[in-house]
């Protein structure tokens, strides 16, 4: 039985974060596309508890629960900034100031300072990215399928690297930087690339337009650490590694947390009285 509920009803998934009445926290999710199975999972067993709502989907959940009480709203950044806040607290991370990637349906960026936050900017490339164009490439609809597929794949004939352009010439910077995304399958050997090769140059798409994002706002604003969140992370240890090694290579320090999804419905959790 909770005693509290945070729920982040974002564009693909609808995280639920709450504790019991031992104050342990517990995470779930369901598709934001399965309201129903949101409402079935509160009226079984937390019909009691009170909630509080983020995310895009938060009015239209709101409006398919018909709650006789209103339910309490954060917006959005705020409830995710409270939820990474909260983590790094837990997780024993001392950051003062960072940039935050929230790689969600689409990627959210923000700036980090103190107590404060403001977004900075983002892109339309993030998890839904991952699962259309990857269902455009491979067929698969399974986001677990799918990440399992993509970490036996190679982006050698897939990616074209600084160092496949420059071969023996004197580089003018990192050869092992990609100077193409995807630009190896039209330009390299004819040889036969598998399903799990071009969803493994999908992730890299993906985290590499993202830790460049990154890094550029970090530079501009004069920070050292990128947090990445957002349930596009979610047992995804390929685009963990693509993200980390990007980020590294520009001299920033990577930080994930360990309840990547949760942050907006942590933080309304902790909202919620
Ligand atoms: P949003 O808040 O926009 O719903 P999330 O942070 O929940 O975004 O991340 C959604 C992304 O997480 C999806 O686009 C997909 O890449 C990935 N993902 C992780 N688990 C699942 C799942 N069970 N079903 C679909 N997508 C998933
Ligand atoms: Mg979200």
């Amino acid at each position: 039985m909770a005693t509290k509920i945070g729920i982040d009803a974002g564009g693909t998934l609808t995280k639920i974060a709450y504790w019991d009445e031992k104050k342990q926290l517990h995470l779930l999710n369901f598709l934001s596309s399965n309201f129903k199975a949101v409402k079935d999972w509160i009226e079984s067993n937390h019909s009691l508890a009170s909630i509080c709502l983020t995310g895009g989907r938060a009015e239209q959940l709101k409006k398919y629960l018909l709650s006789q009480n209103d339910i309490p709203y954060i917006v959005e950044f705020d409830a995710t900034m409270a939820g990474v806040m909260y983590q790094l607290k837990q997780e024993n991370i001392h950051c003062e100031k960072a940039i935050i990637a929230n790689i969600g349906t689409g990627t959210s960026i923000h700036l980090m300072n103190g107590e404060s936050h403001r977004r900075l900017g983002g892109t339309g490339i993030g998890g839904g990215t991952l699962i259309g164009l990857g269902q455009v490439l491979t067929g698969i609809t399974s986001y677990e399928e799918m990440i399992n597929l993509s970490k036996s794949g190679s982006r050698e004939f897939i990616d074209i690297l600084v160092s496949d352009i420059y071969e023996s010439n004197k580089l003018p910077l990192n050869g092992s930087l990609t100077a193409s995304n995807f630009g190896g399958v039209a330009l390299k050997s004819t040889e036969n690339k598998s399903h799990a090769d071009y969803l493994s140059g999908l992730q890299g798409i993906i985290g590499e337009v993202v830790a460049s994002l990154c890094i550029q706002a970090a530079d501009a604003h004069n920070v050292n650490r990128v947090i990445y969140i957002g349930s596009t992370l979610e047992n995804n240890d390929l685009l963990k590694k693509i993200i980390q090694s990007y980020t590294n290579l520009k001299e920033k320090e990577p930080i994930f947390l360990e309840k990547h999804g949760y942050s907006g419905a942590i933080g309304a959790l902790l909202e919620s009285i």
